[in-house]
């Protein structure tokens, strides 16, 4: 591997990918990140994070920028601008990594290129993003206790999350565009146990979809559509949560590492390997992900972690490991 300038690159610079050079450039990795656009991901578009162990609150983009300072502190080099296209593996083992112009190249390769929510496409989604739409009742729906609004989804997160957004809200109603669910039962069952409880602060509305978000400023109410009666209705409420899956950001992936069929990357969750040895996976990508702020940064340091004993196997780490990162079988 004479001509290979870094011992890693990470592609995304999103929590996962921070967290990840974190841990290799403080082992004194040469750690290159490559970034689409900025340091941070998905998380600089709240100012508001109240889920992330010893902050009480922090915005993310604050929060990013301690993150970004720290690992290049450490020596981590962030190429920002930089969208990955295509990974190859070299005839001397390394890993190939191509930008647009640019081609670089690596011992070991961390995938952390992240996942967005899907979109609705709908008038009043984009532009009330952060203000009142949102896509995580898990990380927003504390911000709506007392207050009404509205679930769009019907499958398992759907559910789950709208489940959790009636403990906070004075009113959740659920729409589904079809006139029944696909989520697991047991989901479901817990769901209508809850839409049948005396004074229940949750309703279904059942083939009905959602074709506008309006409001001055803030979300005000959402138009609603029957898809079997053509009935539309303005529907007041002060929260859209959008829950109909996320996207993986891994279409330039397909041809190099294995995914689902729904695009996430295929590993083993405890190290983080995927099919490719050298190749590791972290975040919100990776099949199981738990599409959290903390656990993508969690995922980073594993992966991190894991490249050591790869790097020991082949003889290119001289220090010790501990004993517990014994995956072995590389
Ligand atoms: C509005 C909002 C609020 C949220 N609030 C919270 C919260 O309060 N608490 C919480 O725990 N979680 C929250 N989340 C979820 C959290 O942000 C994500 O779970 C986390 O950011 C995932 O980190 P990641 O690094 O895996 O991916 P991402 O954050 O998606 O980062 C991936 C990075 O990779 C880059 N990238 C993608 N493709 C390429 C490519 N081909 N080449 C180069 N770079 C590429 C992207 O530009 C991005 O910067 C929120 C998410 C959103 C959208």
């Amino acid at each position: 591997m004479g001509n290979v300038v870094h011992d890693v690159i990470i592609i995304g610079a999103g929590p996962a990918g921070l967290g990840a050079a974190l841990y290799t450039s403080r082992d004194r990795l040469k750690t290159l990140m490559l970034e689409k656009f900025m340091p941070g991901g998905q998380i600089i578009n709240t100012d508001r994070i109240e889920n992330y162990p010893g902050i009480e609150q922090i915005g993310g983009p604050g929060l990013i920028e301690r993150m970004q300072k720290q690992v290049e502190s450490f020596g981590a080099e962030i190429k920002t601008g930089c969208e990955v296209t295509k990974l190859e593996r070299l005839k001397d083992g390394s890993i190939a990594v191509y930008c647009d112009k640019d081609k670089f190249s690596a011992r070991v390769v961390i995938l952390a290129p992240g996942s967005g929510y899907r979109n609705l496409g709908i008038p009043g989604e984009e532009k009330f993003r952060g203000a009142g739409v949102s896509y995580c009742g898990t990380c927003d729906a504390p911000f709506f206790k007392g207050k009404q609004v509205v679930a769009v989804g019907g499958g398992n997160t759907a559910v789950e999350e709208t489940l959790h957004l009636a403990k906070f809200a004075d009113k959740v109603t659920m729409i589904h565009r079809r006139d029944e669910f696909r989520a697991a039962k047991v989901l479901v069952e817990e769901l209508l146990k809850k839409v049948n409880e005396p004074n229940s602060n949750l309703i279904i509305k059942y083939s009905t979809v959602a074709t506008a978000i309006e409001g001055e400023g803030k979300v005000q109410s959402v138009k609603l559509k029957n898809v079997k009666t053509g009935q539309e209705e303005d529907y007041p409420c002060e929260g859209v949560f959008i829950f109909i899956g996320m996207v993986p950001n891994t279409g330039f992936l397909k041809d190099f590492v294995e995914l689902t069929d729904r695009g996430f990357i295929k590993c083993d969750c405890a190290y983080l390997r995927t099919n490719v040895p050298g190749v590791f996976v972290a975040g919100d990508c990776r099949i199981g992900a738990a599409m959290q702020l903390a656990t993508a940064v969690a995922d980073g340091v594993i992966a991190a972690m894991m490249l050591k004993q790869y790097f020991r196997d082949k003889n290119w780490w001289n220090e010790p490991v501990s004993d517990l990162l014994q995956p072995g079988g590389w």
